[in-house]
């Protein structure tokens, strides 16, 4: 509109200024380039205006000429980029749906369009790690570390990388990175405490929880329950070298953070045992069996029958679980030592008691035992075959791998994840055994911690 108004304006005053002109009596004379010239004052000023209009016009020609490759170009490069994004979204597309060759082909297409970035960077490492290629996953993930945005992702990916080759003081110098670029990520800090914990430098571990915590990258809850399991660690460690009252001191420490840690329980009632001090060991036991009553805590508790009578010590028992006496373990404890004493009929009560709870195998077993001494060939076969067909199995068990392991330890044998192993009743082993997953997971670069 405004534009509009200035054109009128500028239109009505060159109409006035060129009647004013028409009207300006007179001529002009001149004399230009030896040339003699008579002329009207309107002409002379028309002909100065065609002459200006011309050397514009020249100019915007030439301006044009002179533009025309570098507008050429900056037509190709915008052509180029969205063409190297279309290539880009196709990748990532065929990468989610596994077809890794065609996801190769695009990725190697949008580089040559797009030149390397960041995300061609990142889709070629995973590339490379799905096909086994670490050589050019590392590469590439080095070359991410040079950009702000995937500074984090590219430390993460590095230091996974290291940890799966066992080169443990790259994946510390990684962690560390990735823990000073984000102090408030999980990941970086569990990370950090997993390389810690396998060098077992327990001072160290202790210091990523307490930052961690302080960054809030761990909860209270999760850095009291780290803390104890560092301490037992720790308390572990010093118990292997004999330094008993110092392993008591970690071990103690453990078990008053975590009651129902059962390794924790067991080793602080051993290292009481160990020193001589039986009724310590007895109430960390009683402590634990309360929370979590479990077959390893009534193994420990056994040995500290070991001076008693066999009728004492089923008497004793029957006081240690009295704590938990609805529960499964505690029948079975009781009928082990009654079994042990020859107490054969309170055996038998404490095994159905059990039974009828779970039918566990080590209660068929029992049973078994039970009827081959009572001279029941017959029926003990009964119940060993009862035992090996149950689908239920109470065991230490790896959350992240779902495999059973004989005991406790801070990282999973087989996966080698931390703080993954707990004890699980499990109703449909085989079941769960059975599946295995298929899905494709597109980026794993890119999980959120
Ligand atoms: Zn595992």
């Amino acid at each position: 509109m405004l534009r509009l108004l200035l054109y009128i304006t500028v239109l009505m005053l060159t109409a006035v200024l060129l009647a004013r002109l028409i009207e300006v009596p007179g001529y002009v004379d001149m004399v230009w380039f030896g040339w003699y010239i008579e002329t009207t004052p309107l002409f002379l000023t028309l002909s100065l205006l065609g002459l200006f209009a011309l050397v514009i016009g020249a100019f915007w020609a030439l301006d044009r000429l002179v533009s025309l490759p570098s507008r050429y170009r900056n037509k190709r490069r915008v052509e180029y980029h969205e063409r190297g994004l279309s290539a880009l979204t196709e990748a990532i597309a065929a990468l989610s749906v596994s077809d890794i060759a065609n996801a190769k082909k695009l990725t190697k297409r949008s580089e040559k369009l797009l030149g390397k970035t960041p995300i061609t960077h990142l889709l070629t490492a995973q590339l490379a790690r799905l096909e086994g290629d670490e050589e050019t996953a590392t590469e590439n993930l080095k070359r991410l570390l040079d950009f702000k945005e995937t500074h984090f992702l590219a430390a993460r990916g590095l230091l996974e990388q290291a940890r799966k080759s066992g080169d443990v003081e790259t994946a510390v110098t990684y962690a560390q990175e990735a823990g000073s670029i984000r102090p408030d990520s999980s990941f970086a800090a569990l990370s950090l405490l997993d390389v810690y914990t396998h060098q077992k430098r327990w001072q160290q571990a202790i210091e990523v929880i307490n930052r961690a915590q302080r960054h809030r990258a761990l909860t209270a809850v999760e850095a009291s329950r780290y803390k104890a399991l560092i301490e037992y660690q720790h308390a572990v460690y010093l118990y292997d070298r004999d330094d008993f009252s110092t392993a008591q001191r970690y071990a103690a420490a453990a078990h008053k953070t975590l009651p129902d840690m059962v390794p924790a329980a067991v080793l602080l009632a051993e290292i009481f045992s160990t020193l001589g001090k039986k009724r310590n060991a007895s109430a960390v036991l009683t402590r634990t069996w309360k929370v979590s009553p479990h077959p390893e805590v009534a193994a420990q508790y056994k040995k500290l029958l070991t001076d008693l009578l066999p009728e004492k010590r089923v008497t004793a028992m029957e006081k240690f679980v009295s704590v938990s006496p609805e529960d499964m373990e505690s029948h079975l404890a009781v009928a082990e030592v009654a079994f042990d004493a020859g107490q054969y009929g309170k055996a038998r009560e404490e095994t159905r008691k059990a039974l009828n709870i779970l039918e566990s195998p080590r209660a068929c077993e029992l049973m078994a035992k039970l009827e081959e001494a009572a001279d029941n060939k017959e029926k003990a076969t009964k119940w060993h075959t009862r035992a090996s067909k149950t689908l239920i199995e109470a065991a230490w068990a790896c959350e992240s791998c779902k495999k059973h392991q004989p005991q406790w330890t801070l990282h999973c044998p087989d996966c080698d994840a931390f703080d993954s192993i707990h004890w699980r009743i499990d109703r449909h082993r085989k079941a769960a055994d059975t599946q295995a997953s298929t899905a494709v997971d597109a980026l794993p670069l890119l999980k959120t911690h």
